[in-house]
């Protein structure tokens, strides 16, 4: 059994005492280098898991443990070392002028020495493919370019867990699936753990493993077939799945074999 890097234990979250709660009793746990989804229409409490994960938020009830540490405000600092994020929009997360001074604002606040620094920023734009834009401005690059750019800043910090939070939206299929491959390929690497959140059924296809939101409550968890196969009961709570599933299960009834791994 893997060892667990993230572990919610009975979480409960509201933005105030006054507003509703928007997670509820949630517990999951995700292990060492283990590719999860966490998947949920708009407002199922998907990226307040992801602040909370990441000690942006802390629960009103139940505990976070990162790492075998609890998350609270003395940890936190070493919590975001271990946790990095990747949000929708690039644009967004750009400070540096060029894309070498990007990747390397995040080790200067954490003080990694110059040599360490030059290595790490040739090391992770090379694992990204974007080891020939050092020197280009992060304007110029595109939507799929910048967010290269924004992995290979969040992995100059040797994070444990990286988490994607609906990071691929602004691309087009072409460039969505680009990103994917180079996460995929860089998690197996660095021995990651990856939590992608979407609310779009078709980028579960390559976890291990699907979380299943509704309601700020766990709906479900379950491999990416087992979570194709509740076709109805997903609808009913927003969810489509994707053709791609629909035909590989009717392909499988008829015997015939199915090429992609994470559909079998
Ligand atoms: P998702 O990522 O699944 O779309 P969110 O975690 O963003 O869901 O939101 C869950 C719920 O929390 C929604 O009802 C949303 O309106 C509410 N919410 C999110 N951010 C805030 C905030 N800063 N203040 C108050 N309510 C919020």
């Amino acid at each position: 059994m893997r060892n667990s890097i993230v572990e919610f234990r009975n979480v409960s979250f509201r933005y105030g005492a006054e507003e509703p709660w928007v997670l509820k009793d949630c517990s999951f746990s995700i292990h060492e280098n283990e590719a999860v989804a966490i998947i949920g229409h708009n407002g199922s409490g998907k990226s307040t898991i992801a602040k909370l994960m990441n000690g942006l938020l802390f629960p009103q009830e139940g505990e976070i443990i990162i790492n075998g540490q609890r998350v609270n405000e003395e940890t936190v600092w070493d919590v975001r070392k271990d946790v990095g994020m990747v949000f929708q929009n690039p644009d967004n997360q750009f400070v540096g002028t060029t894309v070498q001074d990007d990747v390397a604002f995040g080790m200067e606040n954490r003080g990694v020495p110059r040599d360490e620094m030059v290595k790490r920023i040739e090391d992770t734009l090379k694992a990204v493919g974007m080891q020939q834009y050092l020197m280009t401005e992060p304007h110029k690059l595109s939507g799929g370019q910048k967010q290269r750019v924004a992995i290979a800043s969040v992995l100059a910090i040797f994070p444990s867990v990286l988490i994607l939070d609906e990071a691929t939206a602004m691309l087009d299929p072409k460039g969505r699936k680009e990103i994917m491959n180079t996460v995929t390929a860089v998690q197996e690497q660095r021995h990651l753990s990856l939590i992608t959140i979407t609310h779009d059924l078709q980028e579960v296809v390559q976890a291990e493993r699907v979380i299943v939101m509704n309601e700020g409550k766990i709906w479900d968890e379950a491999t990416p077939r087992g979570i194709f196969a509740k076709k109805e009961e997903l609808q009913s709570i927003g969810l489509d799945v994707p053709f791609v599933a629909i035909l590989s299960e009717e392909l499988r009834k008829k015997g015939v074999p199915i090429a992609n791994e994470a559909l079998n």
